[in-house]
């Protein structure tokens, strides 16, 4: 049997990197946006901790954070990473482990229920820029083991938000800019880098 994910730590580190990158967060969505990314998701992630108890199976973990998500984080980014990991948790089910195969279907899910919820593909300067190849990456990778995958799933993220700092953005607040919005980093792709490192400082 391969390694094991845990889920519950998955969602601990991402709302400690949230918290400590919080005010980064806000300061990129002042730029093209309502400055209040970093404040929304940190609120949101600290209800999804308070939410996941001990002793719940990876997929009832990811559930209970994404509800939790989804009620109070606000914006748009609550019902997107909210919707996000109550799919993830829907794919993993009730078993008792998740290994690097399990993640890597229920990261998929996460990045279809990201899609169908926002619309957005990737090059229009959302989260989806970041997500959507670090899903990929870590499928590639996934045979290597959880650790392995999700190391590749951060490099994949962290290059995929980078490069939405020349995009003009067709999704969300910062289309309203237009050209505008061409020269800064996308908040929402910056906060998705964050959910890769806390991923791969779980399964390290
Ligand atoms: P709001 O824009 O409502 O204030 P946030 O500031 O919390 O919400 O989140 C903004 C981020 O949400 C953006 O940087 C972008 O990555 C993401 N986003 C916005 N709209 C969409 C969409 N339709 N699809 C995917 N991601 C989106
Ligand atoms: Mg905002
Ligand atoms: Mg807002």
């Amino acid at each position: 049997m391969g390694a094991v994910m845990d889920t519950r730590r998955w969602i601990e580190r991402f709302a400690e990197l949230v918290a400590a990158d919080a005010d980064r967060l806000t300061g990129l969505d002042a730029a093209i946006g309502d400055a209040d990314h970093g404040a929304n998701l940190n609120r949101g992630l600290r209800a999804a901790v308070e939410a996941v108890g001990p002793d719940l199976p990876p997929g009832k973990v990811l559930m209970a954070a994404g509800r939790a998500l989804v009620s109070k984080t606000g914006g748009a980014s609550g019902p997107l990473y909210g919707g996000a990991l109550r799919r993830a948790g829907k794919a993993l089910g009730d078993a008792a482990d998740a290994d690097a195969a399990a993640l890597a279907g229920a990261l998929r899910a996460a990045l279809d229920a990201v899609q169908e919820l926002g619309k957005a593909v990737e090059g229009d300067k959302t989260m989806v820029d970041a997500l959507a190849p670090a899903v990929a990456a870590y499928a590639a990778a996934a045979g290597d083991g959880p650790a392995i995958a999700a190391q590749a799933a951060l490099d994949a993220a962290e290059k995929g938000a980078e490069a939405t700092v020349p995009l003009q953005a067709r999704k969300g607040r910062a289309s309203y800019l237009g050209p505008r919005s061409v020269g800064h980093l996308d908040p929402g792709a910056a906060s998705t880098v964050l959910l890769f490192r806390a991923l791969a400082d779980a399964a390290g």
